[in-house]
């Protein structure tokens, strides 16, 4: 309670100078336009002198204006007084005994995320990227879940996390065939789908041919079911679409994904079905955390290929990875073979999902910054948001 007056005059606060803005989040387009603005080129040559700069953010991954070498020096100049393209601060890096590594970045004080990467997943490689700091949402499962939303990420906030990853890995430039970072996948903190504008942005940097260039095929979505969002996302982004659904009544999953009272599973269905190139060489993947007792049944698995019955489709299965104070157990393993076993006697690919970087709380659902401790605020607009 109260309201803490600020009383320094104003001729003693230091001036607020808005922070630089980080090309590495602009599209193509936006970049050609900004260079132009700035006065770094004139209207005919934005595109080129755009193509330039993109080349040295993109492909060789530089993080100061004074390398772009082949720019004048007033034209460096003049970019690095108005922009940026220097990385976030990473505050951790763990590497799991598994291979699987975790940074933790901070974007601005009180605004940190968590990006992991996967050996063996996909081509070669994934990497988890987070959309938001915490989430609005709160199934019951997730630990980010337990943490209010703080803010959405912007595009350069997304990039930078591919961005850093390939700092850690070495990939500057690299070919496509010998990457380790292959796959990105949006399943870090936070829910993608309110946040489409800086996510549909970061894909389109992300998968651009001439820099990180990561197929949009590569680069799978995965939203906790947020209904209306689901055909915008695959009309700008063509990325993969990745449904979290954990239950297949909605009795239950009203219960584990609270989303489900707004958005329940007929919609859902709806949505998916519907979902822009879906066809069995772009099948949706179906998440489905595995909690014992709780939706591990074989009338569950039955229910659930019922559910999905025509949807080309995958289905993961995910052990449930424990966080302090977590309310579930993870189902047996006899209990997630019997299931997979009568998914994949459907028809479905049902793949049993080995949980990686436990060690380190790498694991799906595990991720959360200590964000909220710097704004304890923000749990209010959680509680006006949540559904
Ligand atoms: N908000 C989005 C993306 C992030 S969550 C979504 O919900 O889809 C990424 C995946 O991890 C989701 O399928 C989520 O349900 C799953 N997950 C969350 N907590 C988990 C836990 N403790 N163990 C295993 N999987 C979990
Ligand atoms: Fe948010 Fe996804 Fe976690 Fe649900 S599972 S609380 S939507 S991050």
């Amino acid at each position: 309670m109260g309201v803490t007056l600020d009383l320094t005059r104003a001729a003693d606060r230091p001036a607020q100078t808005p922070p630089k803005v980080n090309l590495a989040g602009l599209t193509r387009d936006a970049l050609a336009s900004v260079l132009v603005e700035a006065g770094v080129a004139d209207p005919r040559k934005g595109r080129m002198r755009a193509n330039q700069v993109w080349r040295w953010i993109h492909n060789f991954g530089v993080t100061d204006f004074a390398a772009m070498t082949d720019l004048a020096k007033d034209a460096r100049a003049l970019l690095q007084d108005r922009f940026t393209v220097a990385r976030p601060q990473v505050v951790e890096r763990q590497v799991s005994r598994d291979g699987t590594r975790k940074w933790l970045i901070r974007f601005g004080p009180g605004i940190e995320a968590e990006t992991v990467y996967i050996p063996g997943v996909g081509r070669a490689g994934a990497l988890c990227v987070s959309s938001q700091v915490g989430c609005t949402l709160n199934c019951t499962f997730c630990h980010t879940g337990t943490q209010p939303l703080v803010r959405n990420l912007t595009a350069d906030e997304i990039v930078a996390q591919v961005q850093v990853a390939r700092d850690d890995i070495g990939e500057w430039p690299s070919d496509k065939a010998d990457r380790m970072l292959s796959n990105i996948v949006f399943m870090g903190m936070g829910e993608p789908l309110y946040n489409l504008d800086h996510v549909a942005a970061a894909i389109d940097i992300i998968s651009d041919n001439e820099g990180i260039a990561i197929s949009r095929r590569r680069i799978t979505v995965s939203t906790s079911g947020v209904v209306p969002e689901l055909t915008p996302l695959g009309a700008r982004t063509q990325a993969m679409l990745a449904i979290s659904l954990h239950a297949a009544n909605d009795a239950l999953r009203d219960e584990l994904v609270p989303i489900n009272r707004k958005y329940p599973l007929a919609d859902l269905m709806a949505g998916v079905r519907a979902y822009p190139g879906l066809s069995n060489a772009r099948r949706a993947t179906f998440e489905y955390v595995m909690l014992k007792g709780i939706n591990d049944s074989p009338a569950d698995a039955r229910a659930l290929v019922q559910l999905i019955k025509g949807i080309p489709a995958k289905i993961n299965l995910i052990p449930f990875n424990p966080w302090p104070g977590s309310p579930y157990e993870c189902s047996g393993w006899s209990a997630i073979e019997t299931f997979a076993a009568i998914v994949n006697r459907a028809g479905y690919a049902s793949p049993i999902r080995t949980p990686r970087g436990r060690d380190i709380l790498a694991a799906c659902g595990q991720l959360k910054s200590e964000s909220e401790k710097v704004r304890a605020s923000a749990k209010r607009s959680q509680d006006r948001q949540a559904v």
